[in-house]
């Protein structure tokens, strides 16, 4: 396997990383205790036989009988960590991303000498569990702007189609899901009269320019030129056959009618484009927002100080396979751009 320069750079500080964490915790039983230690501060848990609610019982066992009905009760149970045989992966990959440092799922797997499958459920954990912060300085980027990376089949991906045709799928059930309300779209710009009717001829189907040039009655020199200050604006999109249609990020709840926000929005894209090339080579469209979650571990650093990753997890209710196979990447994702030091 071939991977970048900035890969091999990153899996290098992942040894060194693996060797002090090694160094703190001994063993697989000193990474087990650490976790406990971590869902031990929740001090009491409920029996779920008798809903008796028992005092944590700190010991180095993973498991403590309920002092009404004698039920065993497991600490990890419905947490990030249930049902978790070996703690050491899990633990050294978390701290990994903790560190701001990034490898692929194989690297994890070769790092830790476990199955990429597992690699790769902890990594999908993870992602989820970051997915769910909030960010003050992130984006909502549209998928479509993101498709460029897209090249790992998914369940999600249909039968002998290439794996960007999940994006097309989604988007087109979106777009029979809005065509029963067919409305003109709202654009926060200031239009004129010729550029509103415009709007009002453009529709998610593309449409011959031709076509276009009747039905605003625009001269085709005046036709071209509106179009493109639609094309510049994220308005319009032009298709092939010299046709026209709405741009498809008009679907999205109005997001980028602001021309800042747009440009905004397609350089944070090229942005994780370029990580994702450099450390994965490529994803399934599915899992664009786990990666976009992994990608903010190591360019959101302000949001990741020590051992915040550590705290979500214990606070984290369990993500079982089952949660990860329904996931799917909304139409937008959240992206977060680089910090730029101001310190
Ligand atoms: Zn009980």
């Amino acid at each position: 396997m071939v991977f970048t320069d900035v890969s091999e750079a990153s899996f290098a500080q992942a040894r060194v990383a693996l060797r002090k964490l090694d160094a703190q915790y001994g063993s697989e039983a000193g990474y087990m205790q650490s976790v406990l230690e971590d869902l031990a501060s929740r001090e009491t848990i409920i029996c779920n036989q008798c809903f008796f609610e028992n005092k944590i019982e700190y010991t180095e066992e993973r498991m403590q009988l309920c002092s009404k009905c004698r039920k065993e009760i497991w600490h990890t149970a419905e947490t990030f960590y249930h049902k978790v045989r070996l703690f050491r992966p899990r633990v050294v990959i978390r701290e990994i991303f903790q560190q701001g440092i990034t490898i692929s799922v194989n690297q994890a797997a070769e790092l830790l000498d476990v199955a990429n499958g597992t690699a790769a459920l902890v990594f999908k954990q993870l992602g989820i569990v970051v997915s769910r912060l909030n960010s003050s300085n992130g984006v909502q980027v549209p998928t479509q702007f993101c498709t460029s990376v897209v090249s790992r089949r998914s369940t999600e991906t249909p039968a002998r189609e290439p794996p960007v045709a999940e994006e097309f799928e989604l988007r087109r059930k979106l777009q029979e899901d809005s065509k029963a309300s067919e409305v003109v779209p709202e654009v926060n710009l200031d239009l004129n009269e010729p550029q509103q009717k415009l709007l009002e001829s453009l529709s998610h189907e593309p449409i011959l320019f031709e076509e276009l040039s009747r039905k605003t009655n625009l001269e085709p020199a005046e036709l071209t030129s509106q179009l493109m200050f639609f094309e510049l604006n994220g308005i319009a999109e032009s298709c092939p056959g010299n046709k026209y249609k709405l741009a498809d990020s008009l679907n999205l709840a109005g997001a980028f009618t602001d021309p800042s926000q747009l440009a905004k929005a397609q350089s944070i894209a090229k942005t994780f484009a370029y990580f994702i090339k450099d450390y994965f080579q490529g994803v399934s469209r599915k899992y664009l927002q786990i990666y976009a979650s992994i990608h903010r571990l190591s360019v959101d650093r302000k949001s990741f100080p020590p051992n915040s990753l550590r705290k979500l997890c214990a606070a984290h209710s369990h993500i079982s396979y089952e949660d990860i196979l329904a996931y799917v990447t909304p139409p937008a994702v959240l992206l977060v751009a680089p910090h730029h030091n101001t310190s």
